[in-house]
C-alpha cells in the first residue's frame, strides 16, 4: 500500500516504536488563561461576546473569527450545559489493542456558546447518547483541580 492511499486500518501501516525528547511550553494566551482560571477557581465556563456578529465564543476568542473584532473587554459567563454536537466510541486504544471500557468522545457546544470543543462524556451514558443530547460538565472537586481541561471530570447527560 503506498503512502498516499486511503488507510482503512491503522494495523496497515508499517509503525516503528520509538521515543523521541520533545521538550515543550504552551501558552495558553489571554483568552485560555481566563477559561482554565475560571475553570479551576469557580467551576464555571466563561466565553467572549461579539456584539457586532451575536456570537458567543467558549472556549474563548480574544478576537472575532468572523469580523477580527478584539474580545479582550468581552466576558461572558455559560452555564455547564451543552450539547452534543458529533461523538464518538472509541473501543481500541492508538495500538489496535481492545480497551477495558469504552471510551466516548463528544464535540459539546455549550449552552449559548456558537463554537464546539471536546471532551469525554461518562462511558454510563453511552446508551443515552445520541447528536442533540443535552449533557452537563461534572467538574472534579475543587483541591483537584489544575487549570486544564482535565478539571472537567466529563460530561454526563444532564438531568431536566
Ligand atoms: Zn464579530
Amino acid at each position: 500500500m503506498s503512502f498516499l492511499e486511503k488507510h482503512q486500518r491503522n494495523v496497515d501501516l508499517t509503525a516503528f516504536d520509538g521515543k523521541i525528547p520533545v521538550h515543550y511550553r504552551y501558552t495558553l494566551g489571554l483568552a485560555g488563561d481566563k477559561f482554565f482560571t475560571a475553570i479551576k477557581k469557580d467551576g464555571k465556563f466563561v466565553g467572549t461576546h461579539c456584539e457586532e456578529c451575536d456570537v458567543i465564543y467558549s472556549p474563548p476568542s480574544v478576537y472575532c473569527e468572523r469580523c477580527f473584532a478584539s474580545l479582550e473587554d468581552s466576558w461572558v459567563e455559560l452555564p455547564s450545559t451543552g450539547t452534543v454536537v458529533a461523538f464518538t466510541v472509541v473501543t481500541e486504544d492508538d495500538q489496535g489493542k481492545e480497551l477495558d471500557c469504552p471510551q466516548v468522545i463528544a464535540a459539546i457546544q455549550l449552552d449559548g456558546a456558537d463554537n464546539t470543543f471536546v471532551h469525554r462524556i461518562c462511558d454510563c451514558c453511552i446508551e443515552d447518547l445520541a447528536i442533540g443530547a443535552h449533557v452537563q460538565a461534572v467538574f472534579k472537586p475543587k483541591k483537584e483541580r489544575k487549570g486544564t481541561l482535565d478539571d472537567i471530570e466529563y460530561f454526563e447527560i444532564a438531568a431536566e
